[in-house]
């Protein structure tokens, strides 16, 4: 195993950014350290990133490398010092380690996602309800009818579930981009409830 192995299989590409002082958002989107970035347009995966500005790519060596204005060898020779990745470094272990934290940080992020979703639907449910004289009911009073009980029992279901049943809802949720297009889908709830109040 070579050194960048044994770099790449300990540091995700977070760890380095968190290091080396790149700030990230919860979504792991940051500012572009290769161009002038104003707004974030980073987006750190676990094994590598991405720059939807300047198209810039790499693994957590090359972050670092980037970030450090270092050559990749050099940067793989920090990171293993700045990391204590030594001589005996065993990879199974770290990455028990981390397949552990990214199935609690997936569990954290089906939770927000379903609980955000959840407090919309209540929300919508009172606000929207049919008035007397409108025939069509409002579609978020709809979908509030409909979503309440299942988003609900999926809630309870990652607080009480065992962790076969919690993986297998989550592994559901990521599956073909759900939870990424309800994520998405609240950013524009959001952005909506905001412009609504700056209405008035
Ligand atoms: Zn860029």
């Amino acid at each position: 195993m070579t050194i960048f192995d044994k770099v790449k299989s300990a540091v995700s590409v977070k760890d380095a950014a968190d290091r080396y002082g790149l700030e990230f958002d919860r979504k792991g989107m940051a500012r572009c350290p290769f161009h002038d970035d104003h707004h974030p347009s980073l987006k750190l995966n676990e094994d590598y990133y991405y720059c939807f500005g300047c198209g810039e790519h790499g693994d957590a060596i090359a972050l670092t490398a980037g970030l450090l204005g270092l050559k990749p060898g050099e940067a793989a020779r920090r990171m293993a010092e700045d990391f204590g990745i030594g001589e005996d470094f065993k990879p199974s272990v770290m990455k028990q380690l981390k397949s552990y934290s990214s199935r609690v940080a997936d569990e954290r992020r089906c939770f927000l996602a379903l609980s955000d979703y959840l407090q919309f639907l209540r929300e919508w449910k009172t606000s929207y309800a049919p008035q007397p004289d409108i025939d069509e009911p409002d579609p978020r009073f709809l979908e509030a009818c409909r979503m309440i009980e299942p988003i609900t029992y999926w809630i309870d279901l990652l607080i009480t579930g065992d962790t076969e049943q919690k993986n297998k809802l989550v592994k559901k949720l990521k599956e073909d981009g759900k939870l990424s297009a309800l994520e998405k889908y609240l950013e524009e709830i959001r952005g909506e409830n905001k412009s609504s109040e700056e209405r008035k």
